[in-house]
C-alpha cells in the first residue's frame, strides 16, 4: 500500500514510525512531514490547510490510504474532499469533526445520550453566563465556544474570576459564545478509541502534563511530557467509560448520519462516581502518540485499514506490557516567545539506547545541523518495565542531548512513578 500521511509533529513522526513497521506498506510519503519524519517517508511541500493540494498529491501518487494526524484539516473537511474524489481517507469528515470542533454539540449529544460529563449551560450573552456562573457556584469552568474558541478553558476558584472569564469571551464583540460547566474533581486520563463508523476498540490510554514546568505549576501548553498505561485507569475503568461514554457516542453520531472514522480520544476525569467526559479530540493526542504508538504490539496500517472499510467488529488491538514514557524538550521561553534556529547535537547518543525514540515535534535541517523550529521541538520517548524504570531511561536519553536553547520538565510521570516505586 501506498500511504500519505498528514502532519509534521511529533505524533506523526510515531505513526510514521509504526505505520513503517507494516509489510503491508510499500510506500510512505508524508505531507509535509518534518526531519524525523524524512528518515521514513519521502516528504512533499504541501501544506496540512491546503486541502486542493493534498488532494492532488494524492491522485498523482496513486495514494492507497490517507493517514491525517492533525485536527485543523479534519475539520476543514478534507476526509469529505478526499472521499469526494475517490481516495480512500483514515479520520472523521467535517460533520463528525464537530465532536472535537464544536463543545456544544459534543455537549448536547451528551445531554440526549446520558453520557456522564459535567453539566452545563450554553450562554450567548454575558448576562447568561452571569447566571449560569452563579447558579453553579464555585469553582466552575468557564470555555469559550465557536468564534471565541482560541481564548481556551479557565477553571475558576471563585465566582469573581468566573465572571471576569465570561465577560473576556463577550468583551470584543466578535461573536461566539461561552459554555459554563460544573467542576468535575478527579484524576484525569485519556482514552484513545478506533473507531471504524459502528464499531469502537480501544487503542491505548495515557496521562500527559500540560503545565510548562515542574511540580505541574506555570502556564498551560499543547503537553510537556506523557506516559501510556495511565495507572488510574484500570481496565473495568477502561471499559466502562467505553461502555458509557465511547460507544454510546459512537451510536448516536451513526444514528444521525454523521458515522465517525478515525482516532476518538476522551480526555476523562475519573471520579469517585467513575469515568466521565472532559472533552473529545477527534485525532491522536501529542505527546501521547508518541507513547501508546511505542507499546503496540499489533499492525498499526492494518488496523487503520480495518477502521476505513468498517472491519473493526471482535478487534482487540494488543499492547507490550512495558510503561513508555515521553519527555517534550521546548524552546526556552515557551509557551511564551521563543527563537527558532538554534543548534540541537547528541540525538545519535540517545536514540542509540535501547527502547529509545526520539520524535521531532518542531524541527528543521540545514545541511548536516539539525536546527529548532518550534516550541515543543522533540519528544524523547523510553520503556521501561514500569514507569519509574520509563522515567529513568527517558532522562538518561534526554541528558545525552545537546540543547542550551532548550528546556524539559525533570518531573514527567511523577505520580505514576511513586506509585510503581510503592509497588
Ligand atoms: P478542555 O479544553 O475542555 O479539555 O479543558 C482543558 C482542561 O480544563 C481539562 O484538561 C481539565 O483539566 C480542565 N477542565 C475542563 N472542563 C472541566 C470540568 N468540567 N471540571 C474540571 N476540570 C475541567
Amino acid at each position: 500500500m501506498i500511504v500519505l500521511l498528514l502532519g509534521s509533529g511529533g505524533r506523526e513522526h510515531a505513526l510514521a514510525a509504526s505505520l513503517k513497521k507494516s509489510p503491508k506498506l510499500t510506500r510512505l510519503i508524508a505531507a509535509p512531514g518534518n526531519p524525523g519524519i524524512a528518515a521514513l517517508a519521502e516528504c512533499f511541500p504541501v501544506q496540512v490547510d491546503d486541502i486542493d493540494g493534498i488532494v492532488t498529491l494524492a491522485k498523482h501518487e496513486g495514494v492507497d490510504l490517507v493517514v491525517v494526524g492533525p485536527e485543523a484539516p479534519l475539520v476543514a473537511g478534507v476526509v469529505d474532499r478526499l472521499d469526494e474524489a475517490g481516495i480512500p481517507a483514515f479520520g472523521p469528515t467535517a460533520a463528525a469533526a464537530q465532536l472535537e470542533g464544536s463543545k456544544a454539540f459534543t455537549k448536547e449529544l451528551c445531554a440526549r445520550e446520558n453520557i456522564p460529563t459535567a453539566g452545563f449551560r450554553r450562554c450567548r450573552t454575558a448576562e447568561e453566563g452571569r447566571a449560569a456562573v452563579a447558579a453553579f457556584g464555585a469553582p466552575v469552568v468557564v470555555k469559550a465556544d465557536g468564534l471565541a474558541a482560541g481564548k481556551g478553558v479557565v477553571v475558576a476558584e471563585t465566582i469573581d474570576e468566573a465572571n471576569a472569564a465570561v465577560d473576556a469571551i463577550f468583551s470584543d464583540g466578535a461573536g461566539g459564545e461561552a459554555v459554563v460547566e460544573e467542576f468535575m474533581a478527579g484524576e484525569e486520563a485519556s482514552l484513545f478509541a478506533l473507531v471504524d463508523g459502528t464499531t469502537a476498540v480501544v487503542l491505548g490510554d495515557a496521562q500527559d502534563h500540560k503545565r510548562a514546568y515542574d511540580g505541574d505549576k506555570g502556564p498551560n501548553t499543547g503537553g510537556m511530557g506523557a506516559y501510556s498505561p495511565a495507572p488510574v485507569l484500570s481496565p473495568a475503568l477502561a471499559e466502562q467509560a467505553m461502555a458509557e461514554i465511547v460507544r454510546p457516542t459512537v451510536a448516536a453520531m451513526a444514528k444521525n448520519g454523521q458515522p465517525f472514522v478515525g482516532f476518538l480520544y476522551a480526555g476523562l476525569m475519573i471520579g469517585p462516581d467513575g469515568p466521565r467526559l472532559v472533552e473529545y479530540n477527534v485525532r491522536f493526542g501529542d505527546p501521547e502518540a508518541e507513547v501508546v504508538l511505542p507499546r503496540l504490539e499489533d499492525d498499526l496500517l492494518e488496523l487503520l485499514q480495518k477502521a476505513v472499510d468498517g472491519k473493526l467488529a471482535g478487534v482487540a488491538p494488543r499492547f507490550r506490557d512495558e510503561t513508555a514514557l515521553t519527555v517534550v524538550l521546548a524552546a526556552n521561553g515557551y509557551p511564551g516567545a521563543y527563537e527558532k534556529g538554534s543548534e540541537i547535537r547528541g540525538l545519535e547518543a540517545a536514540e542509540a539506547r535501547d527502547d529509545v525514540s526520539v520524535f521531532h515535534a518542531g524541527t528543521r535541517r540545514d545541511g548536516d545541523r539539525l536546527l529548532a523550529n518550534g516550541g515543543r521541538v522533540l519528544a524523547v520517548t523510553a520503556l521501561g518495565a514500569d514507569a519509574a524504570e520509563a522515567q529513568m531511561n527517558a532522562y538518561a536519553a534526554v541528558d545525552l542531548i545537546d540543547w542550551p536553547d532548550g528546556f524539559c520538565r525533570r518531573d514527567i510521570g511523577w505520580r505514576a512513578a511513586a506509585q510503581a516505586e510503592e509497588g
